[in-house]
């Protein structure tokens, strides 16, 4: 870069022109935005020189690290022979026809075709415009309600906000009717007294009583994460999902698995909905479909449900300039290839194993440390002011910002959601990356420890 360049204040014009997501802009510009100019690996390069171990993942997305040729090739290569081209006008396009069929090899059961949209949000509007025309299609317009869950996280179009169980959301605009939220599977959280086993039913029974109340003629799906990243990596009991299957079975309401971050790897088998033995109606894939090198998601639908759509909707009106983009789906086939090659579901099993005992091992000693828990590579640690009762801060929310901004400062990007700390690495981390990332984690959770000491028990 040319010394002009160096010279110019990134901050200034940040704060000045750019709207950040999912950001109180106020306290960002408080702070200095922290540049990021490169990726290799587990690792991120900023603009001061420092080398940051991203346990994130980006956003849950660079399954296959960062620095992938292959996936640059794949890219360019596509950009050379055919940048864009619709799939609207009786038209098609190769990379998009093999993803289409390698998705349907991949997903389980008879998840046999491919809607395409650029984001994960886009994907589940589409699964839900897909539900309810499915019953409109069957003569039972009535059944439109979605029923989602507290903490959940669909996505940030209205449609996806309403689905998913944030309350700020909802009070910016995007509280819907027809939807209807029931308890998370979050044992830590709310099912002390019982053992996870008993836990897990009681919260899928939550969904019958919702069911009862709305009436299950009225209700079109219900719509849930196998692992619920967003809301603070809640893991439900192995009760949990079987039981929510049958419910949704029983009572005629399509089950929609939101597999946006459970996808392709990260919990140990290629889906969520196999780590948990259900097999849902729907699948909303993302992030990790192109390890995040280019934007695309797809929406894995079911025979019974496609068969309607195909044969009796007429005319389904929805897509996107950009569903199936080529370019974006030339890189998720390649980025299948890695996955596939390199064997990631299996290797984020294997990790995830020796993260936890590493962490077990380097953090067990600290009082803060509620809980650690965790499936494959992705997983949380609780920061509880006492552990033997589980009792939460002061200020939900507080300590783990405190923790985050420590985390930051040791190199290290974790997540705070309220006070739990939430990670999700690269499904390529070696053995000696999970070392320094539980040796920062320790550290910044000790510093933390250190600062808010006196709120706590003993
Ligand atoms: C990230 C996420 C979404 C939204 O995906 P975007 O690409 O950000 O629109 C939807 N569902 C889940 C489970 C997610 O984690």
């Amino acid at each position: 870069m040319s010394d002009q360049t160096i010279a110019f204040d990134w901050q200034a014009a940040d704060a000045a022109h750019h709207l950040h997501p999912f950001s109180d802009h106020k306290s960002l510009h408080e702070g200095r935005v922290r540049i990021i100019t490169g990726g290799d690996g587990v690792w991120l390069t900023d603009d001061q020189g420092r080398r940051v171990l991203d346990a994130m993942a980006g956003l849950w997305c660079v399954a296959a690290g960062y620095g992938r040729e292959e996936l640059v090739e794949a890219s360019a290569a596509q950009m050379r022979a055919l940048p864009f081209y619709n799939t609207f006008f009786k038209t098609s396009t190769r990379p998009v026809i093999a993803l289409a069929e390698r998705l349907a090899a991949m997903a389980p059961g008879d998840l046999n075709h491919a809607f395409f949209a650029c984001s994960g949000s886009e994907a589940v509007d589409t699964a839900l415009r897909m539900a309810r025309t499915y019953w409109i299609t069957r003569g039972k317009p009535a059944k439109r309600i979605v029923i989602g869950r507290e903490y959940g996280y669909h996505g940030s179009t209205t449609l996806g906000a309403a689905a998913g169980g944030m309350k700020d959301m909802h009070r910016q605009g995007a509280a819907l009717p027809d939807f209807a939220h029931i308890m998370p599977p979050y044992w830590y959280g709310r099912g002390s007294q019982m053992d996870p086993a008993e836990f897990g039913v009681h919260a899928a029974r939550a969904l019958e009583a919702k069911i009862a109340e709305l009436g299950a003629d009225n209700i079109a799906a219900f719509i849930g994460e196998p692992i619920q990243g967003a809301g603070g990596v809640i893991i439900p009991p192995a009760t949990y999902w079987p039981e929510i299957q049958r419910i949704c079975r029983e009572n005629d309401i399509l089950l929609i698995a939101d597999e946006v971050i459970c996808g392709f790897g990260r919990t140990g088998r290629m889906f969520g909905c196999e780590t948990f033995g259900i097999q849902p109606d729907m699948m909303t894939l993302a992030k990790a479909i192109t390890s995040g090198y280019a934007p695309l998601s797809a929406v894995m639908v079911g025979d019974r449900v496609a068969e309607v759509l195909i044969n009796e909707t007429g005319e389904f009106y929805h897509g996107f300039t950009y569903s199936g983009h080529p370019v974006s789906c030339a890189v998720a086939l390649a980025n299948l290839d890695i996955i596939e090659r390199e064997d990631l579901a299996a290797r984020a099993a294997a990790s995830g194993e020796i993260l936890r005992e590493r962490l077990h091992a380097a953090l067990d000693d600290l009082p803060i440390v509620g809980e650690i828990r965790g499936v494959g590579l992705i997983g949380a640690i609780e920061l509880t002011a006492d552990r033997r009762t589980r009792r939460p801060f002061e200020k939900t929310g507080r300590v783990g910002t405190i923790c985050r901004d420590h985390c930051f400062a040791n190199d290290l990007v974790m997540r705070a959601v309220r006070d739990t700390m939430v990670f999700a690495p690269p499904l390529i981390i070696g053995e000696a990356e999970i070392d320094d990332m539980v040796a920062r984690a320790r550290r910044a959770i000790t510093a933390t420890m250190d600062e808010v000491r006196g709120e706590m028990a003993v």
